[in-house]
């Protein structure tokens, strides 16, 4: 069974860049359902749940199920969001890239700034829900930004997946209501940096 992951931190310990109301509503009402229905899901396709997501999800990828589509979303889902809330922490221990992660970044994009200016303005151009990607091309060794529509992510056999920015409205719509760009301004305070450099040692 997949379970509902309880979050590093508490719902109010990321104000006020993202408000309490919206990561109760986020964590415990939306991923609770799709941890369920993936359960649900799993269990009326006779299919077993490993202990990794990305495993089963290939392996329902690569099935015959007829609820293939429905059990690859909420998998999806559930793995986004995962990532997302860990790639996330409290402003007051926020710390910026450092080390091996630094270099990339800045040989990759310049200097951290401009990362998360590519980043947001990124994130400014999905069309729809979606989810803004920070990811390590694993053929040219490089740090890239990309995106991905409803519940997909991208390749993981080609990228190592860093850190992932929800952009479903549901993510910021209680407190931003329209206006995707703050939200997107206010969660470079916590970004969990340290994270994304224990997934590029990985
Ligand atoms: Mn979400």
């Amino acid at each position: 069974m997949l379970i509902l992951k309880s979050l590093n931190y508490s719902y109010s310990d990321l104000e006020p860049y993202i408000d309490s109301d919206t990561m109760n509503l986020h964590h415990s009402k939306h991923l609770r359902a799709y941890v369920d229905k993936a359960n649900m899901l799993l269990a009326e396709s006779n299919a077993d749940f490993n202990g990794n997501i990305l495993d089963t999800y290939n392996q329902i990828l690569n099935s015959n199920s007829a609820q293939k589509q429905a059990l690859l979303n909420q998998l999806g889902q559930v793995y986004n969001h995962d990532f997302y809330f860990e790639g996330l922490i409290p402003a007051d221990s926020y710390q910026a890239p450092n080390g091996k992660l630094k270099t990339l970044i800045e040989s990759s994009f310049g200097d951290i700034k401009n990362l998360e200016q590519e980043l947001q303005e990124e994130a400014m151009k999905i069309f729809g829900s979606g989810w803004q990607w920070l990811v390590l091309n694993k053929e040219s060794g490089c740090l890239e930004l990309c995106s991905s529509n409803n519940a997909l992510f991208p390749d993981y056999n080609s990228y190592t997946h860093l850190l992932v920015i929800d952009v479903w409205e549901h993510a910021y719509y209680l407190k931003y209501q329209n206006r995707r760009a703050e939200y997107l301004s206010g969660i470079m305070n916590i970004i969990n940096w340290k994270i994304v450099d224990d997934r590029l040692k990985q």
